[in-house]
């Protein structure tokens, strides 16, 4: 394994370090108090803006799309560690153009959608003129299994009828997110994996309703995670993604890249509550001694220095896996690392909150807002039972003869 940083990555990271901490961090004031101004949490403040155009100026734009004509270019390798810097400051991914679920939504579009989907949809997505959402998950069914997935998108002569109840659709409360890439069964006679298809609907159009937003752990900004209505909403055959019966295969396309983001940006996240932790466990005295000084506190430390070392070398090496021998050939990896890097950040930002005492809770420091990413993250793009199921799948495979 090869995880040599190259001399573009370096200089990369260099450049987006300075940017976050001189740039970024002292725009967060500024970010909250132009949304609290607004009297919307999902209001778009124009700081974000001002952060984009310095971003793409300075050449930190589209970094996450392998493809030089349309991002940086860079393999998993290369901008994973880059992700994990993005992922220190909860701006700092937009302000990049390299953030959920856009992300996943450019990669879908730039490998699937055809020349007037990319004119349309992907374009302005990729300058960051407009947000997108991904509408998957249904209140009524278990949609950690996607062939259980019921809406419906009826062929129409040259329209598609879409009926569906979504929810958990992230960033469509937020005024710039223009469509949904809407996941429903298109033909329900086929094979369960060749019976959905994925459509592009403008939330515009007719037929679709924000029922409401729903807060994670009473957070609720940013875009919100919706609860969508779709009733006989019509929309061009032109808008199908991919082929009719591929909505299965596009959801698993899109989850390979995604999750090597999110872990990173889990870590990136772990590592910041753990340099909070050690800050303040060096200013606290507390009967007689630094908290830096107690032993429970430094075993504390220590787990997270070592979590979050074997948390970041299994992601590294499953970008490797993908860049060498692609998704299938990473596939343990992925599901290893989706595991264990949300439960690492969770735990790490958990012990920091308690040093923090009641500080911790607060939102004078970050560490409360990143509690509720982390543990949402045992769910985002499947929970953790899948992915450990999987992994067992394959252990136990191996012994498959011993079975009496
Ligand atoms: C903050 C947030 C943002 C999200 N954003 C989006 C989004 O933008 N678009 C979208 O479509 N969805 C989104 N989701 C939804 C997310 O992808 C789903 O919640 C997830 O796939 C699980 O589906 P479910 O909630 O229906 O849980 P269910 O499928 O009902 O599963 C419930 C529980 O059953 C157990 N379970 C399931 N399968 C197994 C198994 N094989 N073995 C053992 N136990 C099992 C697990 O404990 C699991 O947590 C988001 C979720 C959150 C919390």
């Amino acid at each position: 394994m090869d995880l040599t940083p190259t001399t573009r990555t370096q200089e990369l990271s260099r450049e987006l370090s300075d940017f976050i901490t001189s740039r970024v961090d002292p725009a967060s004031a500024v970010y909250r108090a132009q949304v609290d101004a607004s009297g919307d949490p999902h209001f778009h403040p124009p700081v974000m803006e001002e952060l984009k155009a310095e971003a793409r100026a300075r050449g930190l734009w589209n970094l996450f799309l392998p493809d030089p004509d349309l991002g940086a270019g860079l393999t998993n390798v290369e901008y994973a560690p880059l992700c994990e810097l993005t992922g220190r400051s909860p701006l700092a991914p937009e302000a990049t153009n390299c953030s959920a679920p856009d992300t996943g939504n450019m990669e879908l579009l730039a490998q699937f959608a055809s020349p007037l989907q990319r004119e349309q949809y992907l374009r302005p997505l990729l300058d960051g003129e407009i947000r997108s959402c991904f509408a998957m998950t249904e209140p009524w069914v278990a949609s950690s299994d996607a062939t259980n997935i019921a809406s419906r998108i009826t062929p129409d002569g040259d329209s598609y009828v879409i009926d569906a109840h979504k929810w958990w659709t992230t960033g469509a409360a937020s005024e710039r997110c223009t469509f949904a890439i809407v996941m429903g069964v298109s033909d329900p006679a086929a094979d369960p994996h060749r019976r959905h298809s994925m459509v592009i609907v403008p939330l515009d159009t007719p037929g679709v309703t924000n029922v409401r937003t729903l807060p994670v752990l009473g957070h609720d900004a940013g875009g919100g995670h919706c609860e969508l209505l779709f009733e006989r909403v019509r929309v061009p055959k032109e808008n199908l993604l991919g082929g009719e019966g591929e909505g299965f295969a596009l959801a698993q396309a899109r989850l390979g890249p995604g999750r090597i983001h999110h872990c990173m940006r889990a870590i990136g996240m772990a590592e910041h509550a753990l340099a909070l932790l050690c800050m303040r466990a060096q200013q606290r005295v507390a009967f007689g001694k630094h908290l830096a000084d107690q032993g429970v506190i430094q075993t504390w430390v220590a787990e997270s220095r070592i979590e979050i070392e074997q948390a970041r070398l299994l992601t590294m090496k499953a970008a490797w896996l993908m860049d060498t021998v692609g998704v299938r050939g990473a596939r343990f990896e992925i599901s290893a690392i989706k595991v264990i890097a949300a439960r690492l950040a969770g735990t790490v930002i958990d012990r920091a909150i308690q040093v923090f005492g009641a500080a911790g809770l607060s939102d004078d420091w970050p560490l409360a807002e990143m509690y509720p990413q982390a543990r949402m993250l045992r769910f985002a793009d499947g929970p953790d039972e899948v992915h450990l199921q999987q992994i067992a799948r394959r252990e136990l495979r191996l012994y498959e003869s011993f079975r009496v």
